[in-house]
């Protein structure tokens, strides 16, 4: 791979003049900094100043427009992470007039998507906060195709996982740093800014305690896409469940150590008769971890980031994820959201190191280790004798910080104890069932006729047809709720229904407007949408 922008030969004097003539031009998607997405012809960058820079001439185009809202507070996020304020891009502008007192721009012909990495050399960051973004980011514009170039402009160096945002295309992906040995003024032919936040799950807590995001939009469908794109550039294989069985421990070592770990393998083998391994970031390649975790019935680990590589179990899985003393698993979630996704197929559990002596912790150690020596006695007191961290926010809380790199002695009867209840056989893959959920379209031809007996007696009989889509499916149980409101009441009376007809009589009353209400259901829980409302009169 060459770090030369040379790859396609560009006709300098045409791409200069269009530049001059045209301008910049840039149509955006998202209403609100924080979902929109840029694309640009002819946007520039000033590595001398570095700032991005938007030529004006009689041909450029801004949508949007946004006069001095651009600032406020910014025109979109670099990064996935929403509305993070080290993370916003802009552009300064000038006429194009003044690119003849301008060093002679370089221009990039590559397709570029210019974003920022959050913090790569967190294994969980990159995942949730890079790389699947910038794939998805990918799929949603057909130009950004493996012949794309990224641009990190978050000014990393490449860091310890660079190796993984180079599979996702086929040119090197160029840092911040290394702009400024291609030029002054680099202009980039076609670029894309920004990033999509469609897969993201979970929020890190800048603005309120971490947890998973308020609306996921993510399922495990597009999460195992993913991870079958990296799996095939890693040239690890999906074996199909050939082998035997067996689970793996995913150790840290060098903090929040397991102190057991001999003795915890030993148990899972003997408990579940199986094979048990360890594997860990320091002593194994990243493909081997990758290939003995697609193929494993259990993964067992201390919470930490780490464990995002559980998105490369097969469905069917279990996670454990063991937390260390005073920590509350259910404050801590990015992994159980991970794995609980609708469609991820895996099983979570959550086990907690209750006891105080099988935690051991380092109160002197330097504070974004963990240390609390710089706080005063009396704080440091009481955070050692707290049993559980309270919520906080990220990411200096020194109490959360201490307790998170504890090393732990895991208590095995009450860890088998805990996989037990949810593991009740053996653990272990499981065949695709597919499709996973599918749901019902609108019932049709739905039609009501009334009638009235007497005074104050009245029936309504309501009938519709099946919906389209049934036809072709194989559904395990067909139900149908039907609502019944009076006109300008706003409450109603609910049926669950097993047939495409009903005599409704019970509160019917005679010369009065009913709106009805229908929609199928299939196997309990997949509810379709609503059809037109009927409108009945007795
Ligand atoms: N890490 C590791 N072994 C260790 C400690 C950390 O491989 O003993 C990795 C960890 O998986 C993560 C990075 O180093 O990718 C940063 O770890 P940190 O403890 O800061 O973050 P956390 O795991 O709590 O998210």
């Amino acid at each position: 791979q060459s770090q030369e922008l040379s790859q396609v030969q560009i006709d300098y004097h045409a791409a200069l003049q269009a530049l001059v003539e045209d301008g910049t031009r840039m149509v955006c998607t998202g209403r609100m900094h924080t979902d929109r997405i840029c694309r640009f012809e002819s946007l520039c960058y000033s590595t001398e100043a570095e700032e991005f820079v938007y030529f004006h001439s009689n041909s450029s185009v801004m949508l949007p427009n946004l006069g001095s809202r651009r600032f406020q507070p910014a025109l979109l996020d670099l990064s996935s992470v929403e509305d993070h304020n080290t993370q916003y891009f802009n552009f300064v502008e000038l006429p194009a007039a003044v690119l003849k007192f301008m060093p002679k721009p370089v221009f990039v012909p590559d397709v570029a998507l210019i974003a920022n990495r959050f913090n790569p050399d967190n294994l969980m960051h990159v995942f949730h906060d890079d790389l699947l973004p910038i794939y998805y980011t990918m799929q949603q514009f057909s130009d950004l195709d493996l012949e794309a170039r990224l641009f990190f402009m978050e000014g990393w160096s490449e860091g310890v996982h660079f190796d993984l945002y180079k599979l996702l295309s086929n040119k090197q992906p160029l840092l911040r740093e290394q702009l400024k040995t291609l030029g002054r003024l680099l202009c980039f032919t076609k670029s894309y800014v920004g990033l999509s936040k469609i897969t993201t799950w979970y929020q890190y807590g800048f603005v309120q305690p971490q947890g998973p995001k308020a609306n996921i939009l993510v399922s495990g469908n597009e999460i195992r896409q993913f991870t079958k794109f990296m799996m095939q550039k890693l040239n690890v294989s999906l074996e199909e469940s050939s082998g035997e069985e067996y689970i793996v421990v995913f150790s840290r070592t060098i903090n929040r150590l397991i102190l057991n770990e001999a003795e915890l393998i030993l148990a899972l083998a003997q408990e579940f008769q199986m094979k048990t391994i360890t594997v860990s970031l320091e002593e194994h390649s990243f493909s081997d971890i990758v290939r003995l975790i697609s193929n494993a019935s259990m993964l067992v680990s201390m919470h930490g980031a780490q464990l995002v590589m559980s998105l490369f179990l097969p469905r069917g899985a279990t996670v454990v994820e063991l937390f260390p003393y005073a920590i509350n698993p259910e404050h801590y979630t990015p992994y159980k959201t991970l794995a609980t996704l609708p469609g991820m197929d895996l099983q979570y559990i959550a086990w907690q190191n209750t006891n105080r002596e099988d935690t051991v912790t380092y109160p002197d150690r330097p504070w974004d280790q963990g240390g609390i020596a710089h706080l005063d006695k009396a704080e440091q007191e009481r955070i050692i004798k707290s049993t559980e961290v309270p919520r906080h926010l990220c990411c200096r809380n020194p109490e959360w910080l201490v307790r998170a790199y504890q090393d732990t002695k895991v208590n095995i009867p009450s860890l088998i104890h805990v996989i037990r209840q949810t593991v009740k056989s053996k653990p272990g893959p499981k065949k695709q069932k597919w499709p996973g959920s599918l749901y019902p379209g609108k019932v049709r031809d739905a039609k009501c006729q009334a009638s009235v007996q007497g005074t104050s007696e009245a029936k309504l009989a309501v009938s519709w047809q099946i919906p389209w889509n049934l036809k072709y499916l194989k559904v395990r149980e067909v139900k149908y709720e039907v609502w019944i409101q009076e006109q300008g009441e706003n409450t109603y009376m609910p049926y669950i229904l097993s047939h495409q007809n009903h005599t409704f009589s019970e509160n019917i009353k005679p010369f009065t407007i009913y709106l009805v209400w229908i929609r199928c259901i299939f196997n309990k829980n997949l509810l379709g949408p609503f059809a037109d409302v009927l409108l009945c009169s007795t």
